[in-house]
């Protein structure tokens, strides 16, 4: 079974009683003609063939494995799906492991022909291709998204999406459920590293580049080279109050609508087909329940005419593991009423039978079937699947090639963190020899991570063998003969994630005695979702022990951290001279990591979250002013202060930059004014390198207890030694705005400072003004 379903007794809270905020323009302008094509289509459908649109099933029902463990799909069983049940959408890869694109092939063509001709209307089929094309043999990986954020180079993530679509096409599969802008503001949480890390604006831009790379320019008419995005999981899935996944979430109405719902308005906008909902509940409402979140906020608020899915049986949920449903039908009666457009019902067609009683006994309204079918036939009217329900073959030729590799190995190199250099021991000369050591040395699975061939990632060392461990890159880089691998600890690979095998930590100590370095690769497994879970957020205790045995043979450590969250390591840093956090960098993350340590690239990315120190101090970088004061006078000491290993926005180079000049067009702004702020930045090493430049803004005085500081705009640029650029942004008023204690957009007569590098500004607002129009741009 691929989900485990916790049964939570919930607390019953109300919503948070956040006044709708109403504006007019549409997300998406709507195509006149494609709009009559949709009405002509749906008026000739029956109460049955409406509902069955709205069910998703999981593939794996319609099939099983022979005696070659080979899964084969029943004709007879898909016929039963499409002609008797009337079904319009399948989803996942049997068992969930890669198929390769002639079996995707075989699979979605049969599928659509049964759709065309007992429905008239083609299937919309779905795939986790999170990270490059997770569930297809063959194709490209890249970097996990908590990379790409790290990357703060929004045109990586463009091409990602661009190639993940093309690929996906290939093996004729028309929508994919990502992107994922799930704020990853609690590092023990499971999924962090399938977003762009913590902060609102860095996941709004790279959610909308994505879009873009993903569904082209134009969300009305998507070519065959580009699929649909279902931008998920709305909203604040990341933010569990427990830290497990699933779980709920307790979020102030300020923080929900400033900094979770921010970038799903912007996908909105940027007119991402589809959502899928988030599986929990915010303050005791489950999201899939919610009419306020769900069809206020962004039906009607944001008028966006895109269609809603449910994540995995997240109606069954309702009743099953929430407890605001007595049964099934009630809980879909809740679900549609809400806003649910499409139920992704993995395992049954009780939805169909269940759906149809609710509306002859007036439970559910006609209007509200139509408007959720209109919604599905949009999308796929929009997907061109009617004229074109297949693609692939002809025409997908760059499909695994070169040039896709070479794109993800790029992104790779700009995404991985230098948090440390001591004596400037890296970039590593060739001829040294090296003890690599640690249980992330010499396997794929735990630079793919979760989503990778696999749902855990697990059991696909197989459909990776050709791609490098950092063994094999470090070999290839500094020859085999100087490289000496000896693990000391490893992970039990059929086990949990978390699981390691007996530690041999003496034989790592051993083998030091014949390097000149050592490079400890240290982190986690793969895993994703419930069985990602952690009690401890600590690295691992064996791990720990192998690299303080190895700090006493004197030998200097460098420690590559490959991990999906950050894993606490303050008693094992300060033994290392230097430090890179690899994050989860993908197929080609070793030889971007082989590129990086020897010098043949530049390290550029930054921290996109906060690293923590103790387990007790779980900030963001966006923390409230308050959490950190100094000492006041008296003999009492209330100091407060926030302690962390790396800040988000962290990350040294092979070269330095310095800041100057930073100016502000106008020091005095009201709400309508657009701030032209520039800075020159100049490469004063001597290498040639990238530079994220950050734009922050502190409120002084606000009505609410300020945030220390917030990211406002950022870019990326390059550098030759001793070149200056000069950057200029243009800030919009306001995006300086907050939500304030009446759930209203405000931004507040009084002082800001604007923050480049180490320069600062003071600016000043002299109007207050407040409204929906408020909200960032
Ligand atoms: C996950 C989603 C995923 C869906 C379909 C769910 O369990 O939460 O992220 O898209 O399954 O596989």
């Amino acid at each position: 079974m691929k989900k485990i379903q916790l049964t939570i007794v919930m607390l019953c809270l109300t919503t948070c009683g956040m006044q709708a905020q109403r504006s007019v323009k549409p997300a998406i302008p709507r195509d006149a003609q494609l709009e009559a094509r949709v009405e002509q289509t749906l008026s000739k459908l029956s109460l049955d063939e409406k509902i069955g649109q709205m069910l998703e099933l999981n593939l794996d029902i319609m099939g099983k494995y022979d005696d070659k463990k080979n899964w084969q799909l029943n004709e007879v069983m898909l016929d039963t799906i499409i002609s008797k049940w009337k079904v319009g959408s399948i989803l996942n890869a049997p068992g969930t492991r890669a198929a390769t694109v002639e079996q995707w092939q075989y699979w979605i063509r049969l599928i659509q022909k049964k759709s065309m001709t007992y429905l008239g209307i083609p299937d919309i089929y779905g795939l986790d291709h999170n990270h490059g094309v997770t569930y297809t043999q063959g194709g490209t990986l890249f970097p996990q998204p908590i990379n790409l954020g790290a990357t703060f180079n929004t045109e990586l993530a463009k091409t990602g999406a661009e190639i993940t679509a093309y690929e996906s096409r290939a093996a004729n599969c028309p929508w994919v459920y990502n992107p994922v802008v799930d704020l990853g503001r609690d590092p023990r949480w499971p999924r962090i590293y399938e977003s762009f890390g913590e902060d609102a604006v860095v996941n709004s831009k790279m959610v909308v580049a994505e879009i873009k790379g993903y569904q082209g320019e134009d969300p009305n008419h998507i070519d065959r080279f580009h699929v649909g995005t279902s931008t998920k999981h709305y909203f604040a899935y990341g933010a569990p109050w427990s830290g497990k996944d699933r779980t709920p979430a307790y979020v102030s109405p300020q923080m929900l609508r400033e900094k979770y719902f921010e970038p799903f308005r912007q996908a909105a906008l940027a007119g991402t087909l589809t959502m899928m909902v988030n599986s929990g509940s915010i303050n005791g409402v489950p999201v899939h329940a919610s009419y306020e979140y769900l069809t206020q906020w962004l039906k009607e608020d944001l008028q966006w005419d895109g269609m809603l899915v449910t994540d995995w049986a997240d109606i069954n949920n309702l009743f099953q593991r929430e407890r605001i449903a007595k049964d099934k039908k009630d809980a879909i009666r809740m679900a549609i009423n809400a806003g649910i457009d499409m139920s992704m019902d993995p395992y049954s067609v009780d939805f169909c039978i269940l759906l149809k009683e609710l509306v002859d006994e007036g439970q559910v309204s006609m209007a509200r079937i139509d408007d959720a079918v209109r919604r599905i036939l949009r999308v796929k009217y929009r997907l061109g699947l009617f004229e074109t329900p297949n693609t692939g073959g002809k025409g997908y030729e760059k499909f695994g090639s070169k040039e896709f590799a070479e794109k993800a190995l790029r992104a790779a190199e700009e995404s991985e963190v230098l948090l440390k250099n001591e004596d400037n021991i890296l970039p590593l000369a060739k001829g040294k020899k090296i003890l690599l050591t640690g249980p992330n040395a010499n396997q794929m699975r735990c630079l793919n991570g979760g989503w990778s061939y696999t749902w855990q990632g697990s059991n696909a060392e197989d459909l990776s063998a050709q791609y490098n461990t950092i063994y094999e890159a470090l070999c290839n880089k500094y020859g085999q003969e100087n490289v000496i691998l000896e693990q000391g600890v490893t992970y039990k690979e059929r086990g949990q994630y978390y699981e390691e095998n007996k530690p041999q930590i003496e034989k790592a100590v051993s083998a030091a005695a014949g390097a000149d370095v050592i490079i400890a690769c240290i982190g986690e497994n793969s895993y994703t979702e419930t069985p990602g879970n952690l009690s401890d957020l600590w690295l691992s205790e064996n791990q720990r022990s192998l690299v303080k045995e190895l700090s006493k043979t004197g030998k200097p450590i460098i420690l590559i951290l490959n991990e999906g969250r950050p894993r606490l390591l303050a008693d094992i840093e300060p033994l290392a001279k230097a430090v890179v956090d690899i994050l989860i960098p993908g197929n080609y993350g070793a030889d971007a990591l082989a590129n990086l340590l020897c010098g043949d690239a530049n390290f550029s990315a930054k921290m996109p979250y906060t690293y923590p120190r103790e387990i007790n101090s779980l900030n963001t970088y966006d923390y409230k002013v308050s959490e950190e004061v100094g000492t006041m006078a008296g003999v009492y000491n209330y100091d407060a202060k926030v302690s962390l290993q790396w800040p988000f926005g962290y990350g040294l180079s092979y070269t330095t930059y310095e800041y100057s000049n930073l100016k502000v067009d106008k020091t005095q702004f009201s709400a309508d004014d657009v701030l032209t702020v520039s800075v020159d930045v100049k490469n004063t090493g001597n290498r040639a390198g990238k530079e994220a430049v950050l734009l922050y803004s502190s409120d002084l005085v606000a009505s609410i207890v300020p945030d220390n500081k917030r990211l406002r705009d950022f870019t990326k640029i390059e550098l030759q030694p001793g070149q200056t650029k000069t950057v200029s942004f243009q800030l919009p008023a306001k995006n300086l705005a907050f939500v304030g204690a009446d759930g209203k957009w405000i931004l507040e007569e009084g002082d800001f400072v604007l923050k480049v590098g180490n320069q600062t500004i003071p600016v000043t607002c002299t109007q207050t003004a407040s409204g929906d129009q408020l909200a960032p741009m």
